[in-house]
């Protein structure tokens, strides 16, 4: 580990870290221990090298002597069991690093920094939400690399329509799927005790993008066009002269002739572009207005007739797929027809079955969109920025996840899980863009039912009183809403209220709103700040628009309303929300992803329980 200038580096940043942080309560100490093995796993060190110790608080300053830089504030020091975790190793190499002569820029320039300071530390963190948001065109996407996240971390798939009863027990992990474009996951405390409560993370899969119309044949001036209807409030403006391919879901006919299945697909090329129209032929009345007809002017081009006529109509370069007209003429069972196919533009249809290995006649259906293929990448000077496309809200999406996987995984010698009392939750509900109100929104029974049947599933064969506890379980509930946040634009600085102007890497954003479209208010909010300041968080940032301008809503106020969980909406800072091409900072990451860690460790800790929150409440 010495010889690798990234761990070394980690590792002193890590011990850094715990060892100045004045917070000794044990749980907080967790967390603390949580994001420096994360860091050390980000850099390819195995978890054994890791050692986990209790010790005084005096022990730990020694190792430090840095330690003394802030002192804790008198509140904390009553702490009775208080003790500190310290990584040894890493405490002893940061000890020698920032000693001997021979030590690299870096040791001195980290003793002066908060840790986590430096954009290169949040990169691995950044890079792997990359790949997230790429693997993830669609909802069905998002939901399908979530579960396959959450099976490698031991998570087990619940049926929605099976009863939950003698399937989860205390210390389990699980998911559940609706409609395979909205998943919630939890993990059971292994002292969860009937009536205790829930914390959640809600997010949202979905975000604004064209959706190929139920009859997708369109054709213009010689053109092959898809028709394409507008999901949510896109700047569709942002659409024009992109490379866009097209994902989603198909429906298969089963081989055995009932009914269908869902299959994946993503054309992961440039497949179909919106060109704007040249500048020579728009009048200057046209050019001011840079305004667009989303009927007219949105539908891409597919192919050229021409080029049609030259190919006899095969799917193009790398989708077409001469054997399919053919292998179904020669197929003797007469192919289904239900008057589907015969409304769809037979290029896309042959450019489906090929990418899928199946033929034409067994496409039911389709729920296909177009997105973006140009990959998530770092930007900016010191690659401080994630550009990417739906970073709201898949930015949330990925950070609850790892959150969720992180709190409950046991692979660093460190069993969250087996201490806590609650149930851990993640909701990633489809369909926030056009209001929540389906069947798989936050407006739809899906939290209040997970609720209700994971706690009495877990209370079944107690004696009576299950409203009852099912209630206080709410009552002791806490939901972290977390959706992407307005970051301040240079250009339009006016646009923000100036003691309200998030920027980006500086840390979450709580939202609120007096006429409650966040919901946040002043208790949870300050339940919010205290662990970003227990945790050595950026301090959190507050976002409310100006009086004079419209305000965005989200899930928060949904989920609180329809169940009667107290909620707070937050959520890193971004540019451009509902362009194809949207940017964050990659530093507020981290932040995201530790808030739900220090969430749990917050509402679990005496002096900050939910019990504290209802009596102050009361
Ligand atoms: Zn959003």
């Amino acid at each position: 580990a010495h010889r690798d200038g990234r761990w070394t580096l980690a590792a002193a940043h890590a011990a850094t870290h715990i060892a100045t942080s004045p917070y000794n309560d044990r749980r907080m100490s967790r967390l603390l221990f949580l994001r420096a093995s994360s860091l050390c796993r980000s850099a390819s060190l195995p978890a054994s090298h890791l050692s986990v110790r209790t010790t005084s608080a005096a022990r730990t300053a020694a190792y430090f002597p840095a330690a003394s830089r802030q002192p804790p504030p008198a509140a904390d020091m009553r702490t009775p069991r208080s003790a500190a975790l310290s990584l040894l190793a890493c405490t002893r190499l940061a000890a020698s690093l920032s000693t001997s002569s021979g030590a690299s820029a870096s040791s001195t320039s980290y003793r002066g920094m908060p840790p986590l300071s430096r954009v290169s530390d949040h990169l691995p963190l950044a890079k792997s939400a990359m790949s997230y948001f790429d693997s993830s065109p669609d909802p069905f996407h998002a939901v399908r690399t979530s579960a396959d996240m959450l099976e490698a971390a031991g998570f087990s798939e619940l049926s929605e329509v099976e009863p939950y009863e003698g399937k989860i027990v205390p210390g389990g992990k699980y998911y559940f799927t609706k409609n395979k474009s909205t998943l919630v996951a939890f993990a059971v405390g292994g002292k969860y005790e009937r009536g205790n409560g829930f914390k959640i993370i809600g997010g949202h899969t979905d975000s604004p993008n064209l959706r190929i119309k139920p009859r997708s044949k369109r054709k213009a001036a010689g053109c092959i066009q898809l028709g394409v209807e507008c999901y949510g409030g896109g700047l569709w403006n942002t659409w024009f002269d992109r490379d866009l391919g097209i994902s989603g879901r198909v429906l298969v006919r089963r081989q055995d002739g009932n009914g269908v299945e869902q299959k994946l697909v993503k054309l992961d090329r440039a497949v179909v572009r919106i060109p704007n129209l040249a500048i020579h032929l728009q009048t200057a009345k046209e050019r001011e207005a840079f305004a667009i007809n989303k009927e007219d002017h949105l539908s891409p081009i597919l192919a050229t007739e021409v080029k049609k006529a030259l190919t006899g109509g095969e799917g193009g370069e790398g989708g077409g797929n001469s054997g399919e007209e053919k292998k179904s003429e020669k197929n003797s069972s007469a192919p289904v027809k239900d008057g589907w196919t015969e409304y769809q533009e037979p290029i896309l249809l042959r450019m489906v079955a090929s990418e899928l290995g199946i033929d034409i006649e067994d496409i039911a259906d389709f729920e296909l969109n177009l997105y973006d293929v140009q990959p998530a990448s770092l930007g900016g000077a010191y690659s401080e920025f994630v550009h990417s496309a739906r970073l709201d809200n898949l930015a949330s999406c990925y950070l609850a996840l790892r959150g969720l996987v992180d709190h409950t995984a046991s692979d660093d010698g460190l069993d969250l899980l087996a201490d806590d009392e609650d149930i851990s939750m993640i909701a990633l509900f489809d369909h926030e863009e056009v209001g929540s109100s389906s069947l798989t929104g936050a407006g739809s029974p899906i939290m209040s039912e997970a609720v209700r049947r994971i706690s009495s599933a877990l209370g079944a064969g107690d004696a009576g009183g299950s409203d009852d506890l099912y209630a206080s379980a709410l009552a002791r509930s806490f939901v972290l809403s977390v959706d992407q946040a307005h970051a301040i634009h240079p250009n339009y600085a006016s646009k923000h209220e100036k003691n309200h102007a998030p920027r980006m890497n500086d840390g979450m954003v709580i939202k609120r709103n007096a006429n409650q479209r966040y919901a946040t208010n002043g208790i949870t909010g300050f339940v919010v700040r205290e662990i970003a300041r227990r945790a050595g968080l950026s301090p959190v940032q507050e976002f409310v628009v100006r009086n004079d301008c419209g305000c965005g809503s989200t899930i928060g106020p949904i989920i609180s309303a329809a169940t009667g969980m107290r909620a707070i909406d937050l959520g890193c800072p971004q540019l451009s929300m509902h362009s194809i091409r949207e940017t964050m900072g990659v530093c507020d990451c981290e932040c995201l992803m530790f808030s739900w860690s220090g969430c749990a460790a917050v509402l679990e800790s005496s002096a900050m329980g939910t019990t504290a929150l209802s009596f102050m409440e009361s």
